[in-house]
């Protein structure tokens, strides 16, 4: 497969395809793999030093007329040693560090997404549980990427070629065999690394879908209960998890074989120097330079040969964490590529309206906009101008799948248009979000309405939103007040009430454009009037700008505008 340099096909496919992708990733910490390549090659030739040292330690005791000095020797190569080690660990250390700062910034790419992304991308793109899984397990999975193999892929070249130009300078023909056996291994290895990566992709889409499958059994299991499907989902859950163990078995299988292969062809390769040495110094061989080998040469080159092959082991070893890494940029790749929009973010034309002076700027105008989903026949907006003026209770209309939710997610900015400008009165670039379901999070109530606000908000201020809101502190449901424990089954706290603290968490933001998606589609009519009549009397009283998306008739008949967005010719639904 070819392309063209420079096309949008190349441009895409560097964005999530995994290798290009993982590579990107480091580009902006390449330092550390520059300190990590430094520090393989002090490692590498401190070895080479002590081999040198030892075979003429060896060589002078039994050869030399005067035996070399002792405790020098021990010295140096104490030292060299060391120095040794410190290189090794400095490698392990900028190895760590690179990982740490690629999955670092990695999470905060993803949170910024997430953030971007809002509640209406994220509940149709992936699941909760999917999503968690990315964000924890995915990004760890890089860490053997960047820690190990990407230092080992170094070692694999720096210390055997260094290895190979002492050798060459001893005894060439050792070099040689050195040489036409290393490309054994990864040869050997590329072969069972090849399946290795397969099964390790499969065992990783299996581990998300785990995932996100038993988050969901959790969150529903009060319907599961319900239902009397406890049982049956019980045994699912098993069902799934044998699964997944005879996978990683099946994982581990491979991983152990290959190590296998490894420490066997290395083995082997070792075993032939030796042997060539041995021959060499008994003159058994006299072509080259095995006539003239001396215990020096041999012992050296027979020291540095395990050196040899180490680095071949360890990258071969290493291959597994690529693998992994490359399943991890799979999913993360793509995640991270989606743009905030249905087709791009180089359509990204949102503009904040300079105030004019005199002129009444609209909160928001919306301009020609067009949102088009992938892989749908037709756009589900089209050619859409709107503008919403300060204080407008505007009521957007339609069956479900019309596009409501999809209108109000571009006028929240958590869709950017395919085509045409939303622009932005600087008042309403913060909202506050209402939806059908009030999420309340395991905590108090106290807890729950802190979230509006970034400063710590006064428990009077609190206990005024709620008034307002319609749910009083001394409801019998608030036995503790604000202290009162709230989980995130919204314990003891009616649909209706839960959608008041979310108004009075609202209220607390303090932003005066609202957007409600269906606020009052999971109540009865009776509690939907009740909720109305509160929240359009706030809206009377504080001026609040309304944007709700319902196909509720209740609420079409307290808003003054409407936008129907039944499916009908374009440019005939624009009231
Ligand atoms: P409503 O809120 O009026 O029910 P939506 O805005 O949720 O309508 O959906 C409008 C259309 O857009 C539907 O046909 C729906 O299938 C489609 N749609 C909504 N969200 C997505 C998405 N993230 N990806 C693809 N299609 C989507
Ligand atoms: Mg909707």
């Amino acid at each position: 497969m070819t392309q063209v340099p420079g096309t949008d096909a190349e441009a895409t496919d560097a964005r999530t395809s995994p290798g290009p992708w993982l590579r990107a990733r480091q580009q902006p910490h390449r330092r550390w793999l520059v300190l990590s390549a430094a520090s393989t090659l002090v490692a590498t030739l401190a070895t080479i030093a002590l081999a040198g040292l030892v075979a003429w330690a060896v060589h002078g005791t039994l050869f030399a007329p005067e035996a070399p000095y002792l405790p020098g020797i021990l010295l140096a190569g104490l030292v060299l040693l060391a120095l040794r080690y410190a290189a090794q660990a400095l490698r392990d250390l900028a190895g760590h560090r690179l990982a740490f700062a690629v999955k670092q910034e990695l999470r905060a790419d993803l949170l910024r997404q997430a953030r971007q992304a809002g509640p209406a991308r994220l509940a149709g793109l992936t699941t909760a549980g999917a999503w968690a899984e990315q964000f924890q397990t995915r990004v760890e999975d890089l860490t053997g990427y960047y820690a190990r193999y990407l230092p080992a892929r170094q070692a694999v070249i720096l210390t055997p070629l260094a290895i190979l130009v002492a050798a060459l300078w001893l005894d060439w023909l050792a070099a040689l065999l050195l040489l036409f056996a290393a490309p054994l291994i990864p040869a050997f290895m590329a072969i069972v690394g090849m399946g290795a990566e397969q099964i390790h992709r499969r065992q990783q889409e299996e581990e998300n879908r785990l995932a996100g499958h038993f988050l969901d059994r959790i969150r529903t299991l009060d319907w599961l209960r319900r239902a009397r499907a406890i049982a049956a989902t019980e045994a699912e859950v098993v069902e799934r998890s044998h699964q997944q163990r005879r996978l990683t078995m099946r994982t581990l299988r491979v991983a152990f074989l290959s190590s296998a292969i490894m420490e066997f062809f290395s083995a082997v390769a070792i075993g032939m120097v030796a042997i060539y040495i041995g021959f060499a110094l008994f003159g058994a061989i006299d072509y080259g330079p095995a006539g003239d080998i001396t215990l020096f040469t041999g012992l050296f080159i027979l020291l540095l040969a395990p050196e040899y092959f180490l680095p071949l082991r360890q990258f071969a070893q290493s291959y597994h964490d690529r693998a992994g890494a490359l399943a991890a940029a799979e999913t993360l790749a793509p995640a991270l590529a989606s743009p905030s929009g249905p087709v791009g973010p180089e359509h990204s034309p949102e503009a904040t309206a300079a105030p004019d002076e005199g002129a009444v700027v609209p909160w928001l105008q919306l301009k020609g906009v067009t949102v088009h989903y992938p892989g749908q026949r037709t756009p589900t907006l089209a050619e859409l101008d709107l503008a919403i003026h300060a204080g407008a209770h505007l009521a957007l209309t339609g069956p479900s799948g019309s596009g409501k939710s999809t209108l109000l997610a571009v006028c929240a900015g958590f869709l950017t248009p395919t085509t045409g400008t939303v622009q932005r009165h600087p008042q309403a670039r913060q909202f506050a979000w209402i939806d059908q379901d009030a999420h309340l999070f395991h905590g108090s109530l106290r807890d729950n309405l802190q979230l509006a606000r970034r400063d710590t908000i006064a428990d009077a201020e609190m206990a005024t939103a709620l008034q307002q809101a319609g749910l009083p502190l001394d409801a019998p449901e608030l036995p503790d007040g604000l202290d009162t424990a709230i989980g995130e089954a919204r314990r003891g706290l009616s649909g209706g009430q839960a959608q008041r603290v979310a108004v009075a968490r609202a209220l607390l933001s303090g932003h005066r454009l609202w957007l409600l998606d269906e606020p009052t589609s999971a109540l009865d009519p009776d509690t939907e009037q009740a909720l109305l009549d509160t929240l359009f009397r706030l809206a009377e009283a504080r001026g609040l700008t309304l944007v709700i998306a319902s196909h509720h008739a209740a609420i079409h008949e307290r808003c003054l505008q409407r936008l129907d967005l039944a499916p009908a010719t374009p440019g005939a639904r624009h009231a």
